[in-house]
Parts: C-alpha cells; structure tokens; sequence
C-alpha cells in the first residue's frame, strides 16, 4: 500500500486530495494547522502541526513516505494576496523551506508542490498562450508569484542534490464546494456563488471593477486529477494546470447566475482586481493524457449547490 502524505490537508485542495488518494487504497497522513473547516477527512491519520517550524516538519515526515503532495500556505482570494504580502512571503518560505529539507532528510522518492500561474507576468487580452517557459524572465505581478516562484526553484534544487522526484503543478483559478467562501480569503467563483446565493431574483451585486478581467478556472476534481497523474509521471518540468476555457469575471457571474435561475445585475466597485488577462498553454499536462471532465457551467452548478446550502445555514 502507497503511504502518501498529504500538507495544507484542512485546505480546500488538500481535503479533496486526500478524499481521492484514500479512495484509490492509499494510506494517507494528512497535516495542516487547522482541521477542515467544511468535511470530514477520509485520512488514516490527521496531524495537527506548524509547517514553518523544522521540527514539525520532521515529525510529519516521519515514518517514511513513497509520496508527498505539499499544498500547504498562507492562501486567498485576491483581496488577501494584496493585504497580507508580508505574511505570505513569511510564512509560505518558511512552510516550503523546512518541508523540503525534512522530505530531503527522510529519503522521501517522490515531492509535489502546488505552485500557481501566479508566477507569470500579467498578458493584454488578446496575447497567445503563455508556455511554462515564459515565466522567464520573471516577472510575477505581486509577491505570492515570487515566493511561488522561489519555492519552485528551491524544491528543484533539493531534488537535484538529494536525488528524489520533484513534480511542480502550477495551479490556476480553482473551485468547487468544500473551499473558503466568507470571511476575506475566498477566491471570486465562491465570492460570486455567496453574493448571487444572497442577493433575490433581480438583485445586483457588487463586483471590482465591474467583472472585465480574463481568467480560466479548474474545477476541483479536475485539478485533483491532474495532480496525481503530474506526481506520478516522468514530466520534471513545471506544468500548467487549467482548462483552455477563458472567460471574464462577469461572464462568471452570468453562469453562476443561469445556475442559479436569478436575472443578477453587476455594480462596478473599487478593489483589487489582479492581472488584466490570463492564456495559458496547457500542452504538457494534455501530454500526460490529463482531460478536464467539467466545463465552468457544470462545474459552477456543483459549486453554487454546496455555497447556497452554506448560505441558507449561516
Ligand atoms: P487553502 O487556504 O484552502 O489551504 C491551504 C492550507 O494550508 C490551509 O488549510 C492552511 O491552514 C494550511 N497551512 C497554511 N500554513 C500552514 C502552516 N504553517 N502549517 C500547516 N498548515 C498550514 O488553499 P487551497 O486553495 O487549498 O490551495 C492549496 C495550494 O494550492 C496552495 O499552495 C495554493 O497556493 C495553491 N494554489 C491554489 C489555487 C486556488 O485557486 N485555490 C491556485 C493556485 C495555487
């Protein structure tokens, strides 16, 4: 049996991954500071630890691991990554520096990191695909991208010096149910599904800058599986992960709100809003046989399912 460590297990991410690996028969410990905030983890084993202390890492580390997903950080929507800058830089070094040099220590074989596409440049809205080589030269539009991009770096070299595989995945927009959706450090498909859950058939909801921007989103599952078949494959590049479906922030919310069976109105409001555009080549994981099952619609309707039930409860 597969034993595979799963860190930033409370996540969003992380809890779906370990559901996944715990279904296909592995032995899964799961780690994070917190428990799920959402669900109950199908995990053998839950670790409660502070990933930015070194001693914490060795003992999530202990007893030996074939693979090991690292998707623990300081994470949020884009509200947050403007904020909390310092934070992020901080701890998610921290979280990254000492969990690879414990794997390292542990002679673990195989190291997934969840990077994000937050380690390119911003794109205008009609420029081609960005490959993963075009991260460089870097230049990331805010400090999550770098520190991604430093923790990339720091992972690649650990593996080239230790002699373990190291598989990077860079994230795109991600949904579905189970994730943050109040409080600050949701993401804007869950921000979207709260505020049309709220608002009443014909309402309006505020959205900044009024929705123009350009973004592709992963369903979960999707995500997940793409996941497993990066960690498991011979690709040692990093690789994109998101479907080619590009859209804008208010063609979200007019799905979110078709899903929902409300007519909804946007308001433009002042905010972050992040990159102008997002187009991403998606050719390396399509290399590995990777298909998304869910289009944003179908897998929008799963998500505003789960939001409004939370809605209703809150
Ligand atoms: P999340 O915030 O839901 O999960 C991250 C988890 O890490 C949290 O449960 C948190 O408690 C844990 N964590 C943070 N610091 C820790 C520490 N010091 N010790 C132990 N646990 C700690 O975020 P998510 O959306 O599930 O993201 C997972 C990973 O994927 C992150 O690395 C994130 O940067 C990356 N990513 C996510 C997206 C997305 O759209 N959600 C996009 C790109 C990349």
């Amino acid at each position: 049996m597969k034993r595979v460590l799963v860190a930033g297990a409370g996540g969003f991410i992380g809890g779906h991954l370990v559901a996944r690996l715990s279904a296909d028969g592995c032995w899964v410990r799961a780690v994070d500071r917190v428990e799920h905030e959402h669900r109950e983890l199908p995990a053998d084993e839950f670790l409660t630890l502070d990933l930015r202390d070194a001693d914490d890492c060795r003992k999530a580390l202990d007893g030996g691991f074939d693979e090991v997903y690292q998707l623990a950080a300081d994470m949020g929507g884009m509200e947050f990554i403007h904020s909390a800058e310092c934070e992020i830089m901080r701890n998610s070094a921290a979280v990254n520096a000492n969990m690879v040099a414990a794997a390292a220590s542990a002679g673990v074989a195989r190291y997934f990191l969840s990077s994000s596409v937050c380690v390119y440049r911003d794109m205008a809205p009609d420029e081609s695909p960005l490959t993963e080589n075009d991260a460089y030269p870097a230049n990331p539009h805010n400090e999550y991208g770098w520190e991604k991009l430093y923790a990339e770096r720091m992972v690649s070299a650990f593996a080239r010096r230790h002699g373990f595989e190291a598989r990077i995945g860079r994230f795109e927009n991600c949904y579905g149910p189970y994730g943050t959706w109040r409080g600050g450090r949701e993401k804007a498909p869950a921000a979207i599904a709260r505020k049309v859950a709220e608002a009443p058939d014909g309402g309006t909801i505020d959205v900044f800058g009024g929705g123009t921007t350009i973004r592709t989103f992963v369903y979960v599952d999707d995500l997940v599986d793409a996941v497993v078949l990066l960690a498991r494959s011979g690709e040692e590049r990093p690789t994109n992960i998101g479907p080619d479906e590009r859209v804008t922030i208010a063609d979200l919310v007019n799905v979110v709100a078709d899903v929902a069976g409300k007519r909804i109105e946007i308001r433009a409001v002042d905010g972050p809003l992040g990159v102008e555009a997002r187009n991403f080549s998606h050719e390396r994981i399509k290399a590995l046989g990777w298909t998304p099952r869910h289009d944003l619609r179908s897998g929008m309707a799963e998500t505003y399912r789960w939001i409004a039930e939370q809605v209703a409860r809150a």
